[in-house]
């Protein structure tokens, strides 16, 4: 079994409430932390960890931290990105239903790193469910003297406040969420100024994911190094991955960063292989808005050597041959799938979820929704797949925020590596146009 840090617990009855989390060690990190440590230390030790932003952007979080700016008499907020929405990523919302106060533990530390006093946990919509769960951790946290006024003797006071979300993906984005959190429409800011500087209610903020913050725990309770000793290289520690798809068997997995894409797919202790008499085609390793890849690429980088689970080996080849992992939204296709259909779905939801603020994103979502819609129904032409390269190209990077990027690259990834899919659905309409039609050319599936 690979290393257990943030799903440790799992499987331990009642493991929701304060009363059992304790038992099993909860909370002696906010202990810890609080009773021994100065904020900056707490700092220095996640920056040991090398621990990097979980919701995508894979950034170092203790170099995020120490970009907090730190002006006198103003306060300083951290605020929990909840709003997960990638299609194929499930996994925060699986650790803050099952294991609520690993989330409220993390939470009271970085918050006490960063020097906040009320802090944010901004929750999915559609998760009301998780608002009420988290409502109730919380309440037991602070009966037991962890949150509130001088927690612990310490002097340090924390409230903790669960908003739920907009109901959009762009919530999703940290700027688009301040925004919404301050009771307006959620669209992104431009930036400079970043949220470091100048983020919730014009305050120092920092904007953190659910699983990032979970890992500070184990970090303050066994240090730094020895968090940085798991995993390869830049890719430290574990990683919740959400599996989904044509495998035997869709979850959430805790992976030690280094496992080879491989043995993920195919071993019984994860997605435990393709479904009975099918095949592999393609993945999207980390969530909807990351390059999809066939299976060959997958696999296996262009030297040959196995393809890892890191974010260093996902990426190599850059888009030419790699993708990235993303929020870890790992969606898998057997040859039943037809690509073209997968496309149109992404770039429908894309265009779907659009602010509208700039230009290339709310015009450029818009034409490849229709021009893929048109492929698919069997009315597109050869024309019709240089236009959509084209059209992802200028939406690429020209851009507020990074859904423009995230609606482009779908689409461009899957012209790059399926792209005499589309040309035989616009060659042969009438076969393609059949319920349940799949490409069936020379693909190399595994
Ligand atoms: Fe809005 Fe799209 Fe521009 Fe982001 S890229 S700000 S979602 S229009």
């Amino acid at each position: 079994m690979g290393k257990k840090i943030l799903l440790e617990h799992i499987n331990v009855p009642g493991i929701e409430t304060y009363d059992v989390y304790r038992k099993q060690g909860g909370y002696t990190a906010v202990e810890k932390a609080l009773k021994t440590m100065t904020p900056d230390e707490v700092v220095e030790e996640v920056k040991k960890s090398g621990v990097r932003g979980r919701g995508g952007a894979g950034f170092p979080m203790g170099m995020k931290w120490s970009f907090l700016a730190k002006p006198e008499g103003v306060p300083r907020y951290l605020v929990c990105n909840a709003d997960e929405s990638e299609p194929g990523t499930f996994k925060d919302h699986y650790l803050m239903k099952n294991l609520p106060h690993v989330l409220i533990e993390g939470m009271i530390i970085s918050s006490y790193a960063l020097g906040a006093n009320k802090s944010f946990i901004y929750v999915r919509g559609e998760l009301m469910y998780v608002v009420r769960i988290l409502e109730k951790a919380i309440a037991e946290a602070k009966a037991a003297g962890f949150l509130g006024k001088n927690i612990l003797g310490t002097g340090y006071d924390l409230e903790l406040v669960v908003q739920p979300g907009g109901g959009a993906y762009i919530c999703g984005e940290e700027t688009a969420l301040l925004e919404s959190l301050e009771g307006k429409r959620g669209n992104p800011r431009n930036k400079p100024p970043f949220p470091a500087v100048k983020g919730l209610y014009q305050s120092p903020t920092v904007v953190n994911n659910v699983e990032s913050i979970a890992t500070t725990s184990w970090i303050i309770n066994n240090g730094g190094e020895a968090y940085a000793a798991i995993g390869i290289g830049r890719s430290a520690g574990t990683k919740l991955i959400s599996a989904s798809g044509h495998i035997k068997k869709p979850g959430v997995y805790e992976i030690e960063l280094g496992v080879p894409v491989e043995e993920f797919i195919y071993s019984d202790e994860w997605c435990g292989g393709i479904r009975d008499g099918h095949h592999l085609k393609a993945v999207v390793a980390g969530g909807s808005s990351v390059p999809i890849l066939p299976a060959n690429l997958i696999l296996k980088l262009a030297n040959g050597d196995p393809r890892l689970m890191t974010y260093e080996s996902l990426s190599d080849g850059g888009f030419q041959t790699g993708t990235m992992l993303g929020s870890g939204g790992f969606i898998v296709f057997d040859e039943t799938s037809c690509i073209v259909r997968n496309t149109w779905n992404f770039a429908r939801f894309y265009h779907h979820e659009s602010c509208g603020q700039c230009s290339p994103c709310r015009e450029g979502t818009g034409w490849m929704e229709r021009v893929l819609h048109r492929i698919e129904y069997g009315h597109g032409n050869q024309h019709d797949i240089d236009l959509l390269v084209d059209v992802a190209k200028k939406i690429e990077g020209n851009t507020i925020c990074p859904l423009g990027d995230a609606a482009a690259w779908p689409v461009a990834s899957a012209i790059r590596h399926f792209r005499d899919e589309f040309e035989w659905h616009i060659t042969n309409p009438s076969e393609a146009t059949q319920p349940g039609a799949v490409f069936k050319g020379d693909m190399a599936l595994v």
